[in-house]
């Protein structure tokens, strides 16, 4: 029986003084182990001595293989180049900045051997306010189930590196179409180191780009509540309007002219938001139609 073939896969954006301490951490732990790996760094266009690092690391260790892209593009794009030119039987994506430690990799391959299509790391601390806002945002807005302290690392296997690749959707995250994609998974916890030099590449625009990004793309949830709080407005208008003509039937009292205008104001206001709404529906559709999301895997067939 031939060994598995792992790719290992890092997003690099400046990382100059780290790349060479991720290097020797992920040798030693690799060395040790029976699968056949290759390690695969992008480099998301970097401005510093990255590019130079990992081509003298690619001459020297053959498992070592680097793709640089032509504009810095954020991680989300650089793993995905890196998972589309990856050849191993499953891949694992890590930062490149130590913090999620290579340490970590033979828990990973236990259990994707156990059985798992992905397995995620998730991290035993908090990921800071930032990433908490987002988290709970995705689970409130979206019905995609993902670790709720999120998740940077994961191990995915060749099926689900497939189907992930074969989505040529731009404005996304990684992490949450891989959760999408819905794959038996598992998970590992394991504990965030800080980053060993440099700082965060992550910029806040950057994250927030990020977060609008994932709420537009997995979650219909707003046009939802656009068109719900336009059909409570509508029939607050037409409660306000029954009022009146109660109160004058039964009292003979005419309403203040205010209330009317009130009555009406919260009546067509209503019916214009459920519009919009409807609008957004068809929409939201379009936009999700064009995505070009893999309906379907097959997971297994009567010849496998
Ligand atoms: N990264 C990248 N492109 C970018 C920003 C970041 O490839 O535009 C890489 C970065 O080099 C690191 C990983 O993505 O390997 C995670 O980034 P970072 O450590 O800056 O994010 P944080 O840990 O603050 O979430
Ligand atoms: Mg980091």
């Amino acid at each position: 029986m031939t060994a598995d073939k792992i790719s290992l896969v890092f997003p690099c954006y400046n990382e100059e003084e780290t790349i060479e301490l991720l290097y020797k951490e992920i040798v030693v732990t690799i060395n040790e182990m029976p699968e056949k790996f290759e390690i695969i760094f992008v480099d998301d266009h970097s401005a510093d001595r990255t590019r130079e690092i990992l081509k003298s690391m690619s001459e020297k260790d053959p498992r070592v293989k680097y793709f640089r892209l032509n504009k810095n593009s954020g991680s989300h794009t650089a793993i995905f180049a890196g998972l589309s030119n990856c050849t191993g039987d499953a891949a694992i994506v890590m930062a490149a900045d130590l913090q999620d430690p290579p340490r970590f990799i033979p828990e990973l391959i236990e259990q994707w051997r156990s059985g798992s299509k992905v397995v995620w790391g998730v991290r035993n601390s908090s990921p800071g306010i930032p990433s908490e806002i987002y988290y709970t945002a995705i689970k409130w807005f979206t019905a995609i189930k993902v670790p709720p302290m999120g998740t940077c690392l994961f191990l995915a296997d060749r099926m689900a590196i497939n189907a992930l690749t074969s989505s040529p959707e731009k404005h996304t995250s990684v992490f949450m179409l891989l959760a999408w994609l819905g794959f038996d998974s598992s998970s590992i916890t394991y504990h965030k180191d800080d980053r060993v030099a440099g700082t965060s590449k992550w910029t806040l625009d950057a994250k927030i780009k990020m977060f609008v990004d994932t709420m537009l793309a997995f979650s219909d949830m707003p046009i939802r509540y656009m068109s719900i709080l336009g059909i409570g407005t509508a029939i607050g208008g037409i409660l306000c309007s029954f009022a009146m003509v109660a109160n004058f039937l039964m009292r003979g009292q005419t309403m203040p002219g205010w209330m009317m205008v009130l009555a009406a104001v919260l009546f067509v206001g209503g019916i214009q938001m459920t519009m919009l709404g409807l609008l957004g529906e068809y929409l939201w559709r379009t936009y999700d139609e064009s995505r070009r999301r893999p309906r379907y895997v097959i997971e297994s067939n009567s010849d496998s």
